[in-house]
């Protein structure tokens, strides 16, 4: 069961409801977020939830049997949209066209994509500095440096920045730097991460793991946003199957299954999806189709000459070709719902 209260609510308010949510056999939790304040209800006792409702202070209570509770679309219908400031927005009312190396590399990169994504009127930047490799002799980002450097060229363009945290100790040094802050999909489920995610102020676009089912997406992004931070982004980035064709198995199927799950904007990362540059157009027409917010897509100058997943990075010119093709599909998914 959850609860949302009242924003005036006093405290005598809040310990009445605590002890009706004990009286009738749930255990209770107070979730406090950036903007609003909760009652999580656990147990699986039958009740009249109307004897609850009706609690002064209580703004609205929904029976939640997920252990999902506050991300679930069973609370919230509408769709949620994360403002990023300057007007634009990631969520259900528009398609968000997220661009940029797998790498940021150097200040002549950085310049010549930003240029690229102006040119094509993109706002949102990917670009990682501190990289999760595989191999330790892989290259492994430059770091907080590489981070200033990268905004500070966004900044004058008015590109917002989406990159990867991989521990608790870089938020704070990142945090003046960042737009949004990535968490990858080795660090999907990484708890303490998460936790300390949800006292940020910033939004988190939070992956899948490798081998992370639906259901434990769900469950990360709580534990976010149970710690304060509403903002969430979700984003399927394929997952590890017996299938060696391609480099994961991008699953679609998760698009519909979490927009009717959960609230929150899912968007879908093609690049590692699939992994290979002449197949990443149509994942992301097909990801569009499917009912995502927005895409996630590696582009580089010269992706042969990339540090870090050439292979599956678009040069420029697929990239614009991209771009004009997601407009036709975005209109033709609108006309399409009427
Ligand atoms: C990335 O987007 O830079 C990345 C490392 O992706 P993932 O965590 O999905 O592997
Ligand atoms: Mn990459």
């Amino acid at each position: 069961m959850i609860l949302q209260l009242e924003k005036n609510i006093e405290n005598k308010a809040v310990q009445h409801i605590l002890e009706k949510v004990n009286g009738v056999g749930y255990k209770a939790s107070i979730v406090k977020t950036q903007s609003l304040q909760y009652i999580i209800g656990v147990g699986k006792k039958e009740f009249d939830i109307r004897a609850i409702g009706i609690l002064p202070g209580v703004h609205d209570v929904h029976r939640v049997t997920d252990d999902y509770k506050l991300v679930n679309r069973k609370r919230k219908v509408s769709g949620t949209t994360i403002s990023l400031g300057d007007g634009v927005e990631i969520g259900e009312s528009n398609f968000s066209v997220i661009t940029g190396p797998c790498s940021v590399e150097s200040e002549e990169q950085i310049v010549k994509i930003v240029e690229h994504m102006r040119q094509q009127g993109l706002k949102l930047m990917r670009g990682g500095v501190f990289k999760p490799r595989s191999s330790p002799y892989a290259f492994r980002g430059l770091g907080i440096e590489g981070l200033k450097m990268f905004s500070a060229i966004a900044k004058d363009y008015g590109i917002k920045i989406v990159t990867e945290v991989m521990e608790i100790e870089q938020i704070t040094q990142m945090h003046d730097y960042v737009d949004v802050f990535q968490v990858g999909a080795r660090n999907s489920q990484n708890f303490n991460l998460l936790h300390e995610l949800g006292n940020v102020d910033k939004p988190i676009l939070l992956k899948r793991g490798l081998s992370g089912t639906i259901e434990e997406l769900l469950q990360s992004a709580e534990y976010i946003y149970s710690n304060g931070n509403e903002k969430i982004i979700l984003c399927e980035r394929g997952i590890r199957t017996y299938e060696k064709a391609y480099r994961n198995t991008l699953d679609l199927n998760a698009v519909p299954i979490l927009k009717e799950k959960t609230h929150l904007p899912v968007v879908v990362d093609p690049s590692h999806g699939i992994g290979i540059r002449e197949h990443v157009e149509q994942m992301s027409l097909a990801a569009l189709m499917a009912g995502a917010d927005g895409v996630s897509i590696e582009i580089h100058e010269k992706p042969e000459e990339a540090l870090s997943d050439g292979q599956q990075t678009l040069n420029f010119i697929e990239s614009a070709e991209l771009n004009r093709k997601l407009k036709i599909a975005y209109e033709a998914r609108i006309a399409m719902r009427g």
